[in-house]
Parts: structure tokens; C-alpha cells; sequence
């Protein structure tokens, strides 16, 4: 077999690299989303020339003529993935082949070119072994990593562009909780629907974030800490958060995660969860889950705790939900003890002190 094409990544020096007292200073309260690192990953593509020019940089804006499809018609696709310090210092990766897989599959949703595999990893690979100086020195701190792909072409039309932009950048992440993971709180969206069957909901791209900050918006107004969907058609079917998935525990050692359809994002951490509680003996199915029955099952105490996941929570236990004419609390209200476990297993194999018996972790 023909030897792949490696993914030689042309290094340009950076003139003024972020002095390393400040840095260090920066990294010992990195917060979360607002503090980047030194470098960044290009690589562009063009209709004849294909994927070309993989490049490491310094990290900055970058230029876009006014009339970029990306800023008209929305052609823009993200992943989000971390990685961790081992106990003997090394840096690890969870699954990135599985955010490769996702780009791609959201890449072809959206009409945009496919990036071999290879080139996503090595590109994420080479960038945290760069700006390793800036993992975060607090504790249970991570390199959070941001590929995307955005439409470059200028022009005005409704067409695929011909030409794009990958770019990866990293940013020196706080530990989510300080210690364990509080409840959260979560209002029902009544009035606004996140994917509808046919939609992009399955892919990770801009779009669904846009859509959905206004409901998000009025969550965090009335107190809550996040909003859950409903299906577009019935407005009866559970769906997913913002950001995360969702699963239901019940008294009788069954779990219920609603099934992938195109209107559900194909969670990393959601499959993992999947994969870590049928080990545990519990019965996972995917179904479908009302929100009456969730309410019903909450209130008899047949539901004892759901939990929400994600690449930036992690597991988090969901204790209340809002809807406009009613409220229930889950359990009693506070972490339980399966979404605990679960937590604690998976972040253990994420940083290196639980054995890795599934192959989900590659070394930086
Ligand atoms: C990214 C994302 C998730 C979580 O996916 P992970 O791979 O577990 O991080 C869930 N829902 C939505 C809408 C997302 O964009």
C-alpha cells in the first residue's frame, strides 16, 4: 500500500512570543475560553489545488476579504476536544480520530471539502507539542483545542465556496468545577426548537450555536443554567442541551439516552458514557424520552438522576428543570451517585490514573 501523504507542517517563527513570566502568570488562572496560546494551524484548500500549504504560525487575526462566503452564507464548521497531563507529565489526546470523523461528516452537511484524517490529527498534534509551555498549572486545568474550517472565497452567491481556511487554535483551560460537580438548574424551550429533522443539527457548525443563544439567553435570565430542546415536530421529544447530551437513570438500573437522529449532535463524550455504563452492568438503551414522562418519573422517584455531557463539563448532574407551568427536582436535587462514578471513571482515563482498556487515548 501507497505510503499516505505525511503532513509535513512548514514551522514560521514567531517574532514575539508571549514573554514566559507573563505566560506563566497567565496559565495559573487561564479561566475558560478567553486566554490563547503562542501558535496556530493553517492549512488551505482550493478547488484545483486541493488541501495545501499546512502551516504553524503566530496566532492572530487573519484576513478575510469583506465578501468571504463565511460571513454571508455561514460555511463554518468547528470541533472542540482537549488535551490532558499525564501523571509522568506527558500530554494525551481522548479520541481525537472521532472528531476527525465528526469534522468530516459535518464538512460534507455543509458543503464544504473533507480533510483527511491525518491532517486533522497531525495539525492538533503538532500544535499542543508547540505550546506544551502553556498547559495550564492549576489543578484539573486542560489545553482546550478549537479546530474549524470557514469559507475564504470572495464572493457573493449562493454556491459552495472554492476556497477555505482550516485553522486550529489552543486555549489554557480551568478546571470546569472545584470540587465535584454542582447540579444544574434547566428551563424547558417552549418556544424555540434548536434542529429540525432534515437540518444540520447533527453537524457542529456555527449555525446551531446562533440559533440557539437567544433561548440559551433567556435560561441564564430566569436563572437557569442551561436550556433543554425539545424535537421540532412534536415538541414533546427530549433532545439535548446546548452543548451536551443527556441521559436518564432509573431506580431499576436502566439508563435511556435519546438516539441519534440528524437533530442530535453525536456526542464524543455521550458515546463514551454509553461504552463505560454497560461495563458498570447497567441496561443502556437508546429511546426516545418524553418530557411529560420525565416530569412523571421525576416526581414518583422512578427517575433517580440525569446527567449531561460534554468535552467542556464533562458529566455534569442535572437537579432541576422549569418549564413555564411547572418544575420538578431530580433525586434529591444534588450530584447522584451513578453520574459520580461515571464522572470519575471517565476523567480518570482522561488524565492518565484510570487504565485506558479502550484505546481512547493518544499520546501528544
Ligand atoms: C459538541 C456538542 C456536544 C458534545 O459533544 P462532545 O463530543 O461530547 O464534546 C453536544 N451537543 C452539541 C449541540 C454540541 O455542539
Amino acid at each position: 500500500m501507497a505510503h499516505a501523504p505525511a503532513y509535513d507542517i512548514r514551522h514560521i517563527e514567531h517574532a514575539n512570543p508571549v514573554p514566559s513570566a507573563t505566560r506563566e502568570q497567565a496559565i495559573a488562572d487561564p479561566g475558560f475560553g478567553t486566554l490563547f496560546t503562542d501558535h496556530m494551524v493553517r492549512i488551505d484548500w482550493h478547488e484545483e489545488k486541493g488541501w495545501h500549504d499546512p502551516r504553524m504560525m503566530a496566532r492572530g487575526p487573519i484576513a478575510l476579504d469583506p465578501s468571504a462566503s463565511v460571513l454571508h452564507y455561514a460555511q463554518e464548521i468547528f470541533e472542540g476536544l482537549k488535551a490532558y497531563r499525564h501523571p509522568d507529565g506527558s500530554l494525551a489526546l481522548f479520541r481525537p480520530e472521532e472528531n476527525a470523523r465528526r469534522f468530516n461528516r459535518s464538512a460534507a452537511r455543509l458543503a464544504m471539502p473533507e480533510l483527511p484524517e491525518e491532517a486533522f490529527i497531525e495539525s492538533i498534534r503538532a500544535l499542543v507539542e508547540k505550546d506544551r509551555d502553556w498547559f495550564p498549572s492549576v489543578e484539573g486545568g486542560s489545553l482546550y483545542i478549537r479546530p474549524f474550517m470557514i469559507a475564504t472565497e470572495a464572493f457573493l452567491g449562493v454556491r459552495p465556496a472554492k476556497e477555505y481556511a482550516f485553522l486550529t487554535i489552543l486555549s489554557p483551560a480551568g478546571g470546569y468545577f472545584k470540587s465535584g460537580a454542582p447540579a444544574i438548574s434547566i428551563r424547558v424551550a417552549e418556544h424555540y426548537t434548536r434542529a429540525a429533522p432534515g437540518g444540520t443539527g447533527f453537524a457542529k457548525c456555527g449555525g446551531n450555536y446562533a440559533a440557539s443563544l437567544v433561548p440559551q439567553g433567556e435560561a441564564l435570565a430566569s436563572g437557569h443554567d442551561q436550556v433543554v430542546f425539545l424535537d421540532a415536530v412534536e415538541r414533546k421529544w427530549i433532545e439535548e442541551l446546548g452543548g451536551m447530551n443527556l441521559f436518564f437513570v432509573f431506580d431499576d438500573g436502566r439508563m435511556v439516552t435519546p438516539p441519534l437522529t440528524d437533530t442530535i449532535l453525536p456526542g464524543i463524550t455521550r458515546d463514551s458514557i454509553l461504552t463505560l455504563a454497560r461495563e458498570e452492568g447497567l441496561d443502556v438503551v437508546e429511546d426516545r424520552y418524553a418530557i411529560d414522562q420525565w416530569r412523571e418519573d421525576a416526581e414518583s422517584g422512578k427517575l433517580v438522576e440525569t446527567l449531561a455531557c460534554g468535552t467542556a463539563a464533562v458529566v455534569t448532574p442535572v437537579g432541576k428543570v422549569t418549564a413555564e407551568d411547572y418544575d420538578f427536582t431530580i433525586g434529591s436535587g444534588g450530584p447522584g451517585q451513578l453520574t459520580q462514578k461515571l464522572r470519575s471513571q471517565l476523567v480518570g482515563i482522561q488524565n492518565g490514573t484510570v487504565e485506558d482498556r479502550h484505546g481512547w487515548i493518544t499520546k501528544v
